[in-house]
């Protein structure tokens, strides 16, 4: 069979996801691209959502070997936002349009954190409703791995997604980015646990982690596919000098093209492959590439997240090095991101909260 035939399959096997994984020919790369968006545009329509990023807290108790924000990296000024400052973003998040909003910080199961996110996401239910938004904005938490009782909590508040990456769904590879008491069956029991208390879930990896193989990645996408998430977000893995694995710099930056285009490909083939969910075009696909989420929207993405973190805080959230628009203000991001989404004919959809049609179809099914 050629790409174009396996292109044409209804479903997308594990041999026909490695065999096109590996295409690095512009005619072969085009054709994924070009059905990855023909099956966007009839799952999902061709608009692109908003969620507004606020990075909380670095304050994290976790260890992960990637992570520059990692408990052991001394080097990192800890902040924690009053709560009264992310209501606010949230409310200028609101009234820009934007439908929904994304909380995330470092991870911590202490009471006052948990009590703090609570909270906030109370407040900005309560603050934030309007004629457009009867609802209020729509919220999405990534807050790491809690006890069931923190995460129906969160969701009584008025959180109704949740994004927690699988980093890798291979247990060597994960076992080789985490420390041992951070374990694969931990993360895969708190994405069950996710959906059973009601949350839209969202997962992703890591593109580009040392020892990761095209194989893996393939196996990354049947895991999405059999988890049945609502949502994806996933990119390149970028190193950071503050972490041990700086030791693969070169390695990185050796195989900058390769891992950008396995990224791309990544987008498309889990477009293919689980066709109505959401997937992001995140912030690090920038930092390989200028248009890089521009590119990662081609691809078959249609959820991208504007910066609303405050400036003054957001040198200390370097989760990677070079991360793009560190010092650009929520107004200038906002006009920067409508120039990017037009300029690859795409339109933003404004005051909704832009679930994934999975969802509402899992729902009907149930
Ligand atoms: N504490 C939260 C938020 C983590 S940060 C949680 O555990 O979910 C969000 C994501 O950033 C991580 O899941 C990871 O996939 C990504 N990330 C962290 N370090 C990275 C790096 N060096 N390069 C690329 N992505 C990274």
């Amino acid at each position: 069979m050629n790409t174009k035939d396996i292109l044409e399959k209804k479903t997308l096997e594990k041999e026909d996801l490695l065999y096109l994984v590996k295409l690095r020919g512009r005619q072969d790369i085009d054709a994924i691209k070009n059905k990855a968006q023909e099956v966007l545009l009839s799952k999902c329509g061709g608009k692109v959502y908003y969620r507004g990023l606020v990075e909380f807290s670095n304050i994290c108790s976790s260890d992960c070997f990637y992570c520059g924000i990692r408990k052991s990296n001394t080097a990192v000024n800890r902040f924690m936002l009053d709560s009264e400052e992310v209501v606010e973003a949230a409310k200028w998040c609101a009234e820009q349009g934007y439908g929904s909003i994304v909380l995330q910080s470092g991870e911590r199961s202490d009471p006052p954190f948990i009590n703090y996110v609570e909270e906030v996401v109370r407040q900005i239910k309560k603050t934030t409703v309007s004629d457009k938004l009867s609802a209020g904005l729509g919220i999405t938490l990534c807050v790491g791995e809690q006890s069931r009782e923190t995460y129906r909590r969160f969701y009584k508040a008025g959180a109704h997604r949740y994004l927690l990456r699988i980093e890798s769904s291979n247990p060597q590879l994960f076992a080789s980015i985490h420390p041992p008491r951070q374990t694969l069956q931990s993360r895969i029991r708190c994405l069950e646990i996710l959906k059973e208390e009601g949350f839209q879930v969202g997962t992703g990896v890591m593109i580009g982690l040392p020892g990761q193989n095209l194989e893996h990645l393939v196996d990354d996408i049947l895991f999405f596919r059999d988890i049945d998430v609502d949502m994806i977000g996933m990119g390149p893995y970028i190193v950071h000098s503050g972490t041990d694995m700086k030791v693969y710099r070169e390695a990185f930056e050796e195989n900058l093209e390769e891992n950008f285009i396995r990224s791309l490909l990544m987008i498309a083939l889990t477009r293919l492959t689980l066709r109505d969910v959401n997937i992001a075009a995140t912030t690090a696909l920038q930092t390989i590439k200028e248009n890089g989420r521009e590119q990662g929207l081609d691809f078959g993405a249609n959820v991208i997240m504007p910066q609303l973190t405050p400036v003054n805080v957001r040198k200390d959230y370097m989760l990677y090095e070079d991360k793009p628009c560190i010092d650009e203000s929520k107004e200038q991001c906002r006009s920067c991101l409508e120039r990017r989404i037009k300029s690859v004919g795409r339109e933003v959809a404004l005051d909704q909260w832009g679930d994934s049609p999975h969802y509402a179809r899992k729902k009907k099914r149930d």
